[in-house]
């Protein structure tokens, strides 16, 4: 397939360098100047669209999506499909789609779970809103950049996917850590609260793949220095979607909310900057109940 790629960061890059791999005839753009195996550089958003039968999106936000959709759509040829695997939020996704929409298009929005080591692996998981014949002619696509692709239903409901996924992830490492500091406190061994927890009704993937205590259960961040991994501000990001779409929606979401506050006082007035999102569990073992 002709293939436009937009925003080749640490995600996008190693996205596109697979497709181009696979043989797709892959034309690439970003603001800064880089240069990616196997990809062609086109000199602006709308040279890298035009012509192809797919256009994919990697962009850190839901404006800036906005802003490159409305340089791409007019230039792309009818019954392409525009594919944005940024994370943002639902409004925008949905917005972005019905432009794509009304100027003939298929437009997907698809975030991924995986990070950086799975777009450069090539098993990312695609969470995907939008129509059928979208779907099935990015699903190939799918196939190459990932391991998975659900089709979730119609446009916004791959962010929707996405964003209650990273909620339920980020109360489920907080109380992980909080647990562990408890745990110190009233003189429990990590290893044997680690397989009792592991094992019984208060496991969860923090726990059991991502264990933020060093040394504990499979290799995790937290045997590196707490070093991302999936960082705190990235954590941050993603909980702020949640709740702003739970303001949209008129929805009662309290976890996610505490999640969301305790995530920006970590990252914004102390060390989380950085480091990885289960590096919560230095900061509560430095302190008590206040
Ligand atoms: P990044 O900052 O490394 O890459 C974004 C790229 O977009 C940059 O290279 C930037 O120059 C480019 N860009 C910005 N504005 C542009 C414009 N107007 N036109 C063209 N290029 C432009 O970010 P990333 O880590 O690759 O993340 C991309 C998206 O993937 C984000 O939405 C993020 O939330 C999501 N995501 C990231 C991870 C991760 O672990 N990094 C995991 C899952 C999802």
């Amino acid at each position: 397939m002709k293939i436009g790629f937009i925003g080749l960061g640490n995600m996008g890059g190693p996205m596109a360098a697979n497709l181009a791999k696979a043989g797709h005839e892959v034309t690439g753009f970003d603001m800064a100047d880089v240069q990616i195996d196997g990809v062609t550089m086109a000199a602006s958003a709308a040279e890298a669209a035009k012509g192809r039968d797919v256009v994919i999106t990697m962009l850190p936000n839901g404006q800036i999506l906005r802003r490159v959709a409305d340089q791409v759509i007019p230039v792309m040829q009818k019954s392409a499909v525009l594919l944005d695997c940024s994370t943002v939020d639902v409004e925008s996704a949905r917005a972005v789609a019905k432009q794509a929409q009304e100027a003939g298009l298929s437009a997907l929005d698809a975030p991924v779970s995986g990070g950086v080591g799975g777009a450069t692996a090539g098993t990312l998981t695609f969470m995907v809103g939008g129509d059928d014949a979208g779907f099935a002619t990015a699903k190939p696509l799918f196939d190459v950049m990932g391991q998975k692709a659900v089709h979730c239903g119609p446009s916004g409901n791959g962010q929707a996917a996405k964003i209650c996924n990273n909620m339920i992830l980020g109360a489920t490492m907080i109380v992980t850590c909080e647990a562990f500091a408890l745990a110190d406190k009233l003189g429990l061994d990590r290893q044997a609260m680690f397989d009792v927890v592991s094992t019984s009704s208060g496991y969860s993937w923090s726990m059991n793949a991502y264990c933020p205590a060093p040394g504990i259960g499979p290799q995790s961040p937290a045997d590196n220095d707490y070093k991302p991994g999936f960082a705190a501000d990235l954590m941050l990001k993603d909980l702020r979607l949640s709740q702003q779409a739970a303001e949209a929606a008129d929805a009662d979401t309290p976890m996610g909310k505490a999640a969301c506050d305790l995530y920006a006082q970590f990252v914004e007035d102390e060390d989380g900057k950085g480091r990885d999102f289960s590096a919560m569990l230095p900061r509560f073992e430095k302190r008590g109940r206040g």
